[in-house]
């Protein structure tokens, strides 16, 4: 047995887990998401998972850095996170408790700092 296998049969228990980012202990239920793979206050993750979420097949384990929100075709949220220790960039559903407010911020930053005069547009 490959150590994928063996590690995807202990993904149906979700363990709570403590944010190494901002020290809250996190309880395993997410509302809305079978798999809660990052910290509902601040939003970091850690690089545990590598092809399929919950799979425990990374070995790298450093920080995820949330950077950005995406939206799917059905209006679902979907974190972007990027590993602070490889650089790879990683999609994630939202959970229900997931904070707002550091959300809002992640949509509204790219606007917040446009590359070109926002006036621009007017012209257009
Ligand atoms: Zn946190
Ligand atoms: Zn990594």
């Amino acid at each position: 047995m490959s150590r994928n296998q063996r590690q995807r049969g202990s993904r149906r228990v979700p363990r709570p887990f403590r944010c190494r980012r901002c020290g809250l202990d996190i309880p395993a239920e997410a509302p809305g998401t079978a798999h809660r793979n990052h910290c509902p206050s601040c939003l970091w993750s850690r690089h545990l998972d590598d092809a399929t979420p919950g799979d425990r097949a990374a070995d790298c384990g450093a920080a995820m850095e949330p950077i950005a929100v995406s939206v799917r075709g059905d209006g679902e949220w979907v974190l972007v996170h990027r590993c602070s220790g490889c650089g790879e960039l990683d999609l994630n559903r939202i959970a229900g408790d997931d904070n707002p407010l550091l959300l809002t911020r992640l949509a509204v930053r790219p606007l917040a700092q446009p590359p070109f005069p926002l006036d621009l547009l007017a012209r257009l």
